[in-house]
């Protein structure tokens, strides 16, 4: 009998995606046999990138940084409840990344949450790595807004992509 796959969903705005992601992105790959990306359209959250953007960045990340292991990776946006989401893919995994203590009361109502609703599904939270732990979107684009240099949070695409954003916003 063929062992049933490990299927997790990673989501978030990844508005864009940084180092941050990325690295729970690759260190989520040694938990699952399928790793769903899902990007939440998320309109309340009035996204400086469409979803469409984020989709190819997040794409255009893992195509330049291919992973060693084989495990599949599909990006794939969502607009509906997470653990609807989760349970359409197969999923019986969340994954979440979790930075500083001013994370966990929102990932622990968030999990907790998700819990009531979809008992079968876990949150798993990964702990981001020593230099990663200060990156977040809201801050890079900040930075980007204000022209300063993003490149150590994010790759040289995504700097050039948030440069070319804010210009468009001026003018
Ligand atoms: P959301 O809109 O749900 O906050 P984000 O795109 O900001 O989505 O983040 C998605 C997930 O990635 C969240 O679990 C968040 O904690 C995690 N994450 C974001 N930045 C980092 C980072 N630098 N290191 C580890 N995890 C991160």
């Amino acid at each position: 009998m063929n062992k049933p796959l490990h299927i997790g969903v990673y989501p978030g705005t990844f508005d864009p995606i940084t180092f941050g992601h990325f690295d729970i992105i690759q260190r989520a790959t040694r938990l699952v046999d399928r790793l769903i990306v899902g990007v939440a359209t998320n309109v309340g959250k009035s996204p400086l990138f469409s979803i469409e953007e984020r989709i190819e960045m997040i794409e255009n990340e893992l195509t330049l940084h291919p992973l060693a292991s084989d495990v599949e990776i599909i990006v794939k946006p969502f607009d509906s409840l997470l653990v609807h989401f989760a349970k359409q893919e197969g999923a019986q995994v969340l994954i979440r990344g979790l930075r500083a203590v001013s994370d966990f009361e929102y990932e622990f109502q968030m999990a907790g949450t998700n819990r009531k609703l979809c008992p079968e599904l876990e949150t798993v939270f990964l702990v981001a790595s020593e230099s990663y732990q200060l990156i977040a979107s809201n801050l890079v684009r900040e930075i980007a807004r204000y022209k300063g240099d993003t490149t150590p949070f994010v790759s040289p695409q995504v700097a050039e992509k948030l440069e070319k954003r804010f210009l468009e916003l001026i003018y």
